[in-house]
C-alpha cells in the first residue's frame, strides 16, 4: 500500500515538475528580460556591434532583454588558457541574440556551453576511404555547433569578424545559426518554422539557390553566398544567413526569393539598418 502511495506521489511530482516548470522559466525570463541594462555593457556593444546603431529604441532594448537571458542561461568556458572576460562574453552574446532578435521564443534550447578558444583550433578528422581504411587528419577549425549542447568558437575569428562587419563572414551568427536548424534535432538547413504551411516553399527556394551555388563554385564563378554555403545544405543555411545580417543588399539583389524567407523566418529587414 505504502509502496503505490509513494508510486503516486513521485508520478504527481514529475507531473507538477512538468507542466510547472516552463511557467517558472517564463517569469525568470520576464524578470531578466526587465533587468536594468548596465550602461558598460552598452558602450562594448556600441564599439563592437555596427549595427547596434542602427537598431530602434525597442529593437535595442529586446536585444538587451536577450543578451541578459542568454548570459544568465548559458555557461562560457575559456579553452587553452583564453580567459573568457565579461567584454568577449557580451560581444557573443550580442551577436548571437540578434538571430532572436524579434521575439522566437527559444533561447537556443539545446545549448548548454559555449567553448572559446583563443585561436583556431586542431581537431582529428576521421574520413572512410573504404569498408577496410580510414584516414585519419588533423584540421584546424574556427567554430563549431554540436547539436548536443556546445558552441566552440575561435576568439581571434570573432576579432577580425567584429572588425569587417560586411564581408559576409561571421563565425558567431554562422555557429548559432547551426544551432536555430538543430533545434529539432537535425542539421540539414531547415529550421522550425512557424507553419506547416512554410516548409514547401522554404525546401524548393533554399534547395533551387543551393543547386545554383553548387553550379558557380564548380564553374568557379563568385557568387554573393560564401562558396563553403555549398559544402551541403545545412551549411548553405549557415552562409546563407551570414549573408543575409553582413551584405542584405547584395543578397536581395541576387536572390530576393532568400531574402524574403531569412526574412521571414528572422522577422527582420536587415536593408533597413544601412
Ligand atoms: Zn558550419
Amino acid at each position: 500500500m505504502i509502496q503505490t502511495i509513494i508510486v503516486f506521489l513521485i508520478i504527481g511530482l514529475i507531473i507538477t515538475g512538468i507542466l510547472v516548470n516552463p511557467i517558472l522559466m517564463k517569469r525568470r525570463r520576464n524578470r531578466l528580460n526587465r533587468r536594468p541594462f548596465p550602461p558598460l555593457w552598452n558602450a562594448i556593444i556600441e564599439n563592437n556591434l555596427p549595427i547596434y546603431l542602427y537598431l530602434n529604441h525597442d529593437e535595442r532594448k529586446r536585444l538587451q532583454g536577450h543578451i541578459q537571458v542568454f548570459l544568465t542561461e548559458k555557461q562560457f568556458i575559456g579553452c587553452r588558457g583564453l580567459q573568457v572576460t565579461e567584454e568577449k562574453k557580451i560581444i557573443i552574446a550580442a551577436v548571437a541574440c540578434l538571430l532572436l532578435l524579434n521575439e522566437r521564443g527559444q533561447y537556443f534550447p539545446k545549448l548548454r556551453s559555449i567553448l572559446v578558444y583563443p585561436s583556431a583550433y586542431i581537431v582529428k578528422e576521421t574520413t572512410a576511404i573504404d569498408n577496410y581504411v580510414v584516414e585519419e587528419r588533423r584540421v584546424a577549425r574556427l567554430g563549431e555547433s554540436w547539436t548536443r549542447d556546445q558552441v566552440i568558437l575561435s576568439w581571434e575569428q570573432i576579432k577580425q569578424d567584429t572588425l569587417n562587419w560586411q564581408d559576409g563572414h561571421n563565425v558567431i551568427l554562422h555557429e548559432f545559426a547551426h544551432q536555430l536548424d538543430q533545434e529539432d534535432g537535425k542539421a540539414e538547413g531547415v529550421p522550425i518554422l512557424k507553419h506547416s504551411s512554410d516548409y514547401p516553399i522554404w525546401a524548393k527556394v533554399m534547395s533551387e539557390a543551393y543547386q545554383h551555388l553548387c553550379n558557380d563554385v564548380l564553374q568557379g564563378v563568385n557568387n554573393v553566398i560564401d562558396s563553403y554555403g555549398a559544402t551541403n545544405p545545412a551549411e548553405f543555411f549557415a552562409v546563407a544567413t551570414e549573408t543575409f545580417f553582413e551584405k542584405p543588399h547584395q543578397l536581395l539583389s541576387h536572390y530576393p526569393a532568400i531574402y524574403q524567407q531569412l526574412q521571414s523566418y528572422y522577422q527582420l529587414d536587415p536593408v533597413q539598418w544601412k
